[in-house]
């Protein structure tokens, strides 16, 4: 199983067939083609994950011409937001932007205005200045956590209003801040496939960036229903609940994905800015919303705020969002209960 296939699944509600996306990568396929000619998707490895893009389409030349379009769009993306190229228009941000504005793209500014709406939202636990804290830990590669003064250093560099943004221009107001797009970026990309199949002429479709999704149009099977995307069980291997969507995105932030065990502890890739500590108290937090990108910072930064503090914001936000605790108790938020169907 890759990683891609314990993060989601998509349903043909009208067959109620699993479709199973597993072992797609790098093939452009009619899925359940046996219910629907019509539905293609493909998978490529991108972002550091898995990117499944599913069309309904005229014919294949079409969804062929679409995915193709789509993966680029990722790619430039991917290009343009890479910590690790130094010749990315982010690294030469984060190399240049300290007391000097700097210009961006149109892509970057949207970005980091986004990051900025969703830090203030969450009081701060969903903060784009996080890199120092992420690159300290490296969950992916640790066997133990770092000394606590380490700790306590990096997450001096972090904070969120350090980042001053005028017009089209972005300033560091502080000596070692960085911009980490991480929290946010995947819900970006997938809004902004979305944007180019549409622009291709695709009426409905799912653009899936690992655990970030934006759905578009219904019209699946025979009596045109909805999509459904399932909601990836934390400590297993099912499906915990599904939701059906026409248009809009859903996002999970979950601690099972980048994490390593520490004398029985689990040290997963969700920090929080308060501390410097992966966050704890949740396995995993999914938001609902029209924007990916919303969904994406939501789901990060609710996961870093904690049961209570999540649940709260959820209500007065009215967000339709579901959390999966610690010991595994789900919290279902108000406008969400209508959406979810629990397993
Ligand atoms: P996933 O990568 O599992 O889809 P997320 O969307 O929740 O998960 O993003 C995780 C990434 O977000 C981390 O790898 C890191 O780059 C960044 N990050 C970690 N903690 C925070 C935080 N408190 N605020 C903003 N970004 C964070
Ligand atoms: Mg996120």
């Amino acid at each position: 199983m890759n990683k891609y296939c314990k993060y989601f699944g998509i349903r043909n509600s009208t067959s109620s067939i699993f479709i199973a996306l597993c072992f797609m990568v790098g093939l452009l396929l009619p899925a359940g083609c046996e219910q629907n000619p019509l539905i293609y998707k493909n998978t490529r490895p991108l972002m550091g994950t898995y990117v499944t893009i599913t069309v309904l389409a005229d014919s294949r030349k079409q969804a062929e011409e679409a995915i193709d379009a789509g993966f680029l769009e990722v790619e430039r993306l991917e290009a343009m937001l890479s910590l690790w190229r130094p010749d990315s228009e982010l690294s030469r941000l984060n190399a240049t932007a300290f007391d000097r504005p700097v210009e961006v793209s149109r892509d970057l500014i949207d970005i980091s205005r986004k990051s900025l709406e969703i830090a203030r939202l969450t009081d701060g636990a969903f903060d784009p200045t996080i890199g120092p804290l992420v690159r300290l830990w490296n969950v992916t590669k640790s066997k133990a956590p770092p000394d606590p003064e380490e700790v306590e250093r990096a997450r001096l560099l972090v904070d969120y209003r350090n980042i001053d943004i005028k017009g089209r221009t972005i300033r560091f107001l502080k000596k070692g801040i960085t911009f980490d797009p991480g929290g946010i970026a995947k819900g970006y990309t997938a809004d902004r496939v979305v944007a180019v199949l549409k622009g291709m002429g695709i009426k409905s479709g799912i653009v899936a960036v690992a655990g970030d999704i934006k759905v578009f149009g219904g019209g699946v099977g025979e009596k045109d229903d909805p999509w459904r995307v399932g909601i990836q069980d934390p400590r297993g291997d099912g499906l915990i609940a599904s939701v059906e969507l026409t248009d809009g995105a859903i996002s999970t932030s979950g601690d099972y994905e980048r994490y390593f065990i520490f004398k029985g502890m689990r040290y997963h890739h969700l920090l929080d800015p308060a501390t410097g500590y992966p966050a704890y108290g949740l396995q995993g937090v999914s938001v609902m919303h029209e924007q990916g990108v919303s969904c994406d910072g939501l789901a990060t930064g609710l996961f870093v705020l904690g049961l209570e503090r999540a649940k709260k914001k959820m209500e007065e936000m009215n967000l339709a969002g579901m959390i999966v605790t610690s010991s595994g108790e789900i919290y279902v938020s108000t406008a969400a209960r209508r959406h979810i169907e629990l397993n």
